[in-house]
């Protein structure tokens, strides 16, 4: 199942929260367990996951990409918004979320983000809900326990720099 949603954005950039938009695909999917994908068709605009509770969090964020970035840097791109394409690739333009329950399996001051580097314009945005196979059968969260030696195994690591090594020698 594949939902589209049109947004209009008001400003040159802001941060607008979709989460409620994603929370009406799962309700319409019927989807209890599985994937949810979102996804924008864009180039000047990004998705990403922050803080929904302080608004002051996504202006930083905006804040210190446009430092990061600046709007006239000497681009090539004839259209002048290359700080807007930038955003967008440092962003990304996709994202997922695990489904629990018909639920977004996030915590409790995230939310989904649409980033306009370049409005106003009119967005889309895909959502793809994709359930787990039948054969899954997701009844609790499974907690697993992980050492924290067992994460950073340095045999492993060597082992990786070797066929690094060797993959350089057969170029
Ligand atoms: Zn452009």
């Amino acid at each position: 199942m594949v939902y589209e949603f049109s947004i209009r954005t008001f400003e040159p950039q802001e941060f607008i929260d979709i989460t409620t938009y994603i929370y009406r695909a799962i309700d319409a999917s019927g989807i209890e367990n599985g994937i949810c994908h979102v996804f924008i068709p864009h180039t000047t605009a990004g998705v990403t996951i922050n803080e929904n509770a302080d608004p002051d969090v996504v202006d930083d964020i905006l804040g210190e990409l446009n430092m990061l970035v600046p709007a006239h840097d000497g681009y090539a791109h004839i259209e002048g918004n290359s700080a807007a394409h930038i955003k967008s690739s440092m962003m990304g333009v996709s994202l997922q979320v695990i489904i629990h329950g018909a639920s977004l399996l996030m915590g409790r001051w995230q939310g989904i983000y649409l980033a306009e580097f370049d409005g106003p314009r009119n967005r889309t945005v895909y959502v793809k809900i994709q359930p787990d196979p039948e054969h899954f059968k997701t009844i609790d969260l499974q907690e697993v326990e992980v050492e924290v030696e067992d994460k950073v195994e340095v045999e492993d690591k060597v082992e990786v720099e070797d066929k690094v090594e060797d993959e350089k020698s057969n170029e």
